[in-house]
């Protein structure tokens, strides 16, 4: 095996090799069924502010597989990606969100909620993204203000003047934009103030290791107060702690998603955890 392993001939026969391939090509056939079948379902996780109040939740989806139960984004996307299918998973994700904030306004819950969708660079690009997320809103007589849309750094290093054009038409529909995982990324500050966003969200390894590492604790005090004098909404995610809370409240954080407050759960537990909030208040 180990003489055979230079060459790549025999490399093919590399029985773990094949393993993982046939493992990758059952995953594709999969991925498209599930496309297919709409085995999608999306989960909440709240957004909340310094007083305990849920303004908002992100949408995070998860693959119901029938066998497998959940199958996290973190396995299927980057798949889905390559296979062309982020949009029209990212298509079914809004209209559950669509559906679900139907459901909230209905009964009252929230009628101020805003719900965070993540858009994948490969959803971004194409042509007619806006239109159709646009589309599907309004055919859900849902407000725009409700849904925000989460972009990333890695979008915004080519093409940047598309990007912009593409980010102001989403803006003039009344979708505020959030820049996800910020700081992780590649884009110039110089760029940053061009970019029509509505809000920065600390990534949370820098959340993480604020608390032992004080290069990173000056990294979150620059980012919001960057954040800050761009007139941006600041939001922390991975909060998991009272005292990183409290770190991210004193330095100017004013809003907050993490396993302190709540994981991302599922509809239902999230329209229980806002009749709560509507008893107590
Ligand atoms: P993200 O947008 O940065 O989402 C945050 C991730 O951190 C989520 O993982 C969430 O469950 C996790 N998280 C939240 N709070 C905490 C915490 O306190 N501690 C820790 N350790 N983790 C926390 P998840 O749900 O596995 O999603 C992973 C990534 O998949 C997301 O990262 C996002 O990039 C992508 N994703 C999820 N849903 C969608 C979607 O509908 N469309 C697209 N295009 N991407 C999605
Ligand atoms: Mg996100
Ligand atoms: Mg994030
Ligand atoms: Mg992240």
């Amino acid at each position: 095996q180990s003489l055979a392993a230079g060459r790549n001939v025999f490399r093919f026969f590399d029985p773990a090799m094949q393993a993982l391939a046939s493992q990758r090509s059952a995953l594709e056939v999969e991925l498209r069924s599930a496309v297919a079948q709409r085995q999608f379902v999306v989960h909440y996780q709240p957004q909340v502010t310094f007083e305990g109040d849920v303004v908002g939740a992100e949408a995070l989806v998860r693959w119901q597989h029938p066998v497998k139960g959940m199958v996290s984004p973190a396995l299927f996307i980057p798949v889905a990606e390559e296979l062309g299918l982020m949009e029209e998973i990212g298509h079914q994700v809004l209209e559950a969100i669509c559906r679900d904030l139907e459901e909230w306004q209905r009964g009252g819950l929230g009628s101020e909620l805003v719900v965070a969708v993540n858009v994948s660079a490969q959803e971004f690009k194409v042509d007619h993204f806006v239109a159709r997320f646009h589309e599907t809103i309004r055919q859900h007589r849902i407000s725009s203000k409700a849904v925000k849309v989460e972009l990333t750094e890695s979008m915004m290093i080519d093409r940047i003047d598309e990007v912009i054009e593409k980010m102001n038409e989403l803006k003039s529909h009344d979708v505020a934009i959030s820049l996800d995982d910020f700081g992780t990324g590649y884009s110039s500050l110089s760029y940053l103030g061009r970019f029509p966003i509505d809000q920065l969200k600390i990534d949370q390894s820098f959340v993480r290791r604020m608390q032992d590492d004080a290069a990173t604790a000056s990294i979150i005090r620059s980012i919001i107060m960057l954040g800050q004098s761009l007139g941006l909404s600041i939001i922390a995610e991975g909060v998991e702690t009272m005292e990183q809370r409290d770190l991210l409240h004193a330095q100017g954080c004013t809003l907050y998603q993490g396993y302190w407050y709540g994981r991302p759960m599922s509809g239902e537990q999230f329209t229980a955890l806002l009749e709560g909030r509507q008893r107590v208040a």
